[in-house]
Parts: structure tokens; sequence; C-alpha cells
């Protein structure tokens, strides 16, 4: 899979793609993800992407020509099969977007800055626009950076044990089961009795029983009570 992320502040975001699972996924060849600078693709000779807003409201707004250039330099490359914009009023991201999206071959993440990006980009060139939360970020790197570790950790291969990704929380609408490991005691906290028994068949019912109390416990919405 590969993901664009198109930004003005590429330097922000560009450690953490090279780090962690981020940059095992592309050491292993599973995924790509490159970065572009909005001002690259701008005419002016100051390279500004932004301009007030018509109607004399506060703040600045990214403009459409170099969003639209850059997204027609990578759209002349390869198919895409989103382009998506970071915003706080889009859908909300969650484990079944992120599932859905690492299904994907080619993906392309817009992030907004300033106070946010003309209309007509929305209207014309933005398949899909998904926020990361209730709360309003500065811009949208830190958004499409959790996304595409989201994602890209779902993809076959990327982390070592593939069952581990499904055993996650929110996989099944269900948060995970309680994790122990060596020692079996510590300070006389100990590990549950049934972990230690052996009896696969007990564990997995076990695991069942905690992860369920759990989702029930802490959060009730996901199983719909
Ligand atoms: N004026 C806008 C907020 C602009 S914040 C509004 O009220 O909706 C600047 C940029 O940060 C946005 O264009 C978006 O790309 C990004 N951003 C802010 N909060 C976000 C969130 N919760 N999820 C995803 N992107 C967000």
């Amino acid at each position: 899979m590969r993901i664009d992320i198109i930004t003005v502040l590429p330097e922000m975001i560009e450690g953490f793609c090279h780090e962690s699972i981020l940059a095992r996924a592309q050491k292993k060849g599973l995924a790509e993800i490159h970065l572009h600078n909005l001002r690259d693709y701008s005419t002016d000779k100051w390279r500004r992407v932004d301009d007030y807003p018509y109607g004399g409201f506060a703040g600045m707004v990214m403009q459409c020509e170099p969003i639209d250039r850059c997204i027609a330099a990578l759209k002349a490359e390869r198919e895409y099969d989103e382009v998506i914009f970071t915003s706080p009023d889009g859908e909300r991201f969650d484990q079944h977007v992120a599932n859905d999206l690492s299904l994907k071959g080619n993906l392309i993440f817009l992030c907004g800055h300033y106070k946010g990006i003309d209309q007509r980009v929305r209207d014309h060139l933005i398949t899909r626009e998904i926020s990361i939360g209730d709360y309003v970020l500065t811009g949208g790197e830190l958004a499409a950076a959790v996304m595409a570790d989201a994602i890209v950790r779902l993809v076959p291969g990327v982390i070592g044990d593939e069952q581990s990704a499904f055993s996650d929380c929110f996989q099944d609408d269900m948060l995970a089961a309680p994790i122990y490991t060596r020692p079996a005691d510590y300070k006389g906290w100990r590990v549950p009795d049934i972990l230690l028994s052996g009896n696969e068949a007990k564990i997995k019912a076990w695991e069942m029983d905690q992860a369920l109390e759990r989702t029930r416990r802490l959060r009730p919405d996901l199983l719909g009570e």
C-alpha cells in the first residue's frame, strides 16, 4: 500500500513516518509513505499557499491551485482509492475505518492548516473527510500520522505476529483482555492461575470472559448497551 501525505509542514511528521512500525513496513516493502510539501506546488514567488478569506472572516485559507496541482501530479502517476482530507467535521476515525483503509492500494491524505482549505477543494477533489476526534488541532499532520500508523499496522505481515493485530482492542467491537508476562508472582501480585494452567480451551474462554467484562464495564456503547 502507498500513502501520500500533502502538507505545508513535512518536517513535522518526517521522523514519525520513518520510525517505528511505519519504518518497518517500508523496509519490508509492504508500505510506502511519501510526504509532499505543498509549497513546491505554489506558483507564487514567496511559495505562499494561503490567502485571506472572502467575506472578511478571520484566519487564512489554503488556496485551490497548489492543492489541485499537487493532487493532479500524484494522480498522473497512479490511481488513488481515496483522496482524504483530515478535518474535524469529517466522519470519525475508528478501527472500522482503519480496517477499511488498510485494504486499499493508494491513499492521499491532505493536511489542512490555518483556518482550513477552500471549500471548492472539498467539493471537487476530496473523496472522504475524516476526523480523529472532537477537538481542533492546528494542522492535519498529527491526524494523518495517527491514521497512517493505525492503517499500516493492519497490513498483513507488518507486525510480526499477525494474530496480535486481531486481538487488539476494538477488533470485533471489544476491548482486549488483560495481559501478563513473567514472573508469575511479583511482590505477591499474582498472575491469574488459569493462565498458568496450560489448558488452552479454558484460557481462551477466560480471555473471552475478561474481554466481555471489560467492554461491559468500560465501553458498554461498543456492545450497544
Ligand atoms: N476552522 C476549522 C479548523 C481548522 S484547524 C474548523 O473549525 O473546522 C486546521 C486544520 O487542522 C484543519 O483544516 C484540519 O486539516 C486539521 N484538523 C484539525 N482538527 C482535526 C481533527 N480533529 N481531525 C483531523 N484533522 C484536524
